[in-house]
């Protein structure tokens, strides 16, 4: 079932003290969610474990990592492993956020095994593509982000169903340029006729692929009107309690 989500990306920002206050500030005013219309919450690592405890026994609304290590366990420190956010209390964890790209350097085969990691451990991926203003300038970029989806997601032979697929321009993350409508849809449609080449038009039409690149409420509602944007990735707009609940809540009536 092709599922609506807002997930929050809060990056390296709130400490637990003001990470308890925003997620009492979203829960407060929480609209129903459903099985088909859910919201994540992405904290950094540290506050995994109470932002878990805060939307403990809500329905639909879930805790999530914003990265994870490629290996199971062992001699690699100052790495965090899938198992372990499993067991911190997340249900989903972001792979390949073109922040991880740029300034970390993971490619789309280290991507692939982080794939794998959050799979085993029975976690739903948001797996971040998108091109940067120079691959769009020079009409590359869907073939680019093709080549994003095929080295990172194409190895899997199934749990298809357990990756959502976030598109974020590059040129749109933190900039307050927004894709127009028809470049996100454009894209969009682009991405899903890529998975139904690969697994299927059933498994490509059960996708959520999220938007992601300045969306805030008074752009919300069109972008998730498009007929192949699930919702949304948010970054800095997740931050305020009212501006995230303004976009929960376009999703919601989409
Ligand atoms: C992001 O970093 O995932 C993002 C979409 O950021 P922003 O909403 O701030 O553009």
């Amino acid at each position: 079932m092709r599922k609506k989500i807002v997930a929050a990306n809060w990056k390296m920002n709130m400490t637990l003290p003001e990470g308890n206050a925003l997620v009492n500030g979203i829960v407060a005013g929480l609209p129903a969610l459903s099985e088909n219309r859910q919201v994540v919450i992405a904290p950094p690592f540290v506050s995994i474990v109470q932002v878990a405890g805060l939307l403990k026994g809500r329905g639909h609304i879930h805790t999530a990592a914003q990265n994870c290590y490629t290996e199971a366990s062992g001699a690699y420190t100052g790495e965090i492993s899938a198992t372990m956010l499993k067991s911190a209390g997340a249900d989903y964890v972001i792979i390949g956020h073109s922040e991880r790209r740029e300034y970390f350097k993971e490619d789309n085969a280290m991507l692939a095994k982080k794939v794998n990691q959050a799979l085993a451990n029975s976690l739903e991926v948001i797996f971040c593509c998108g091109e940067s203003l120079e691959t769009r300038d020079a009409g590359k970029q869907n073939e680019f982000v093709e080549q994003q989806i095929n080295e990172g997601l194409f190895h899997l032979t199934d749990q298809l169903s357990h990756i959502v697929i976030a598109y974020e321009p590059i040129w749109a993350i933190g900039t307050g340029r927004t894709a127009s409508t028809e470049q996100a849809q454009e894209m969009h449609a682009h991405i899903r006729s890529v998975i139904a080449g690969k697994y299927g038009q059933t498994a490509a039409d059960n996708m959520s692929i999220l938007y992601g690149g300045s969306c805030k409420p008074s752009n919300a509602a069109e972008l998730f009107a498009c007929k192949d944007v699930d919702g949304g990735l948010i970054g800095g707009a997740s931050l305020k309690a009212d501006e995230f609940l303004g976009i929960i809540n376009a999703m919601v009536a989409s």
